[in-house]
């Protein structure tokens, strides 16, 4: 697939054989970067916190056995010392965008980093969290905007795709889109995946199952794999 950044999977899985199989569909129409996570930051504590340790084991199994490159959250210190350099790119999520010692420890790898935009963060203020992990020497970062707090109900968030040029004339970040976290509806995905692309985004992640009512986390804005062929394909003709 061309040169952009598509990254796809479920929010995050309850068994081997949930993930082996989405994993499977994904490498046929030639995903190369499976995102799933495994430390969760769910906003409520009683909500699935992902199978961690033991589901940390499942991807690298996936990766081994697929040849899939891995991308997954991590949320600790102690996490990125254990899986930081196993993984192909580490995920830092919107509650972290601010967490200044885990991006200094980030930083120490030399894995790529995909740092999501903080749900409030400026511009600027997402920028010198990047500066924070390239000042350790990982040149490495990707940006990726995964929507704002806006003030409507109807959406989870709103998606800004001004920050596509805005990034694009004022740094030289790579940034990607995540439309699944920006909306939290799936059928607004598909839309918001094709506009970012014409906007010029450097690539996707797009939260994706064989059957998103299944999945443990994020369902109403999992899309399935019809929707994602549709996407692709709009990728392909651009
Ligand atoms: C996720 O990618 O599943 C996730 C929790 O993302 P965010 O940090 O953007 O909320
Ligand atoms: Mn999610």
């Amino acid at each position: 697939m061309k040169d952009k950044l598509i990254i796809a999977g479920p929010c995050t899985f309850g068994s081997y054989e949930e993930l082996y199989k989405i994993a499977v569909l994904l490498k046929e129409k030639g995903i190369k970067y499976l995102r799933a996570g495994v430390f969760k930051m769910r906003t409520s504590p009683d909500s699935f916190q992902g199978l961690r340790d033991e589901g940390m084991e499942m991807l690298l199994k996936i990766k081994k056995e697929l040849g899939l490159k891995i991308v997954t959250e991590l949320t600790t210190i102690e996490q990125v010392h254990k899986y930081g350099n196993k993984i192909d790119i580490i995920q830092i999520g919107t509650r972290n965008m601010y967490n200044y010692e885990l991006l200094k420890e980030v930083g120490k790898t030399k894995t790529t980093i995909l740092l999501k935009r903080g749900m409030s963060a400026t511009y600027n203020e997402w920028i010198n969290a990047a500066e924070y992990i390239k000042r350790e020497g990982n040149n490495n970062v990707i940006l990726c905007e995964r929507g704002i707090r806006g003030n409507s109900n109807e959406t989870r968030n709103v998606l800004d795709l001004q920050a596509i040029p805005y990034i694009k004339k004022n740094t030289n970040y790579k940034i990607i889109i995540d439309p699944s976290h920006a909306s939290g509806l799936s059928y607004m995905v598909e839309p918001m995946s094709k506009a970012a692309l014409a906007a010029g985004a450097d690539g996707l992640l797009i939260e994706t199952h064989y059957n998103p009512k299944e999945s443990l986390c994020d369902a109403e804005q999992t899309i399935d794999m019809d929707t994602l062929d549709n996407i692709l394909n709009f990728y392909k003709n651009m």
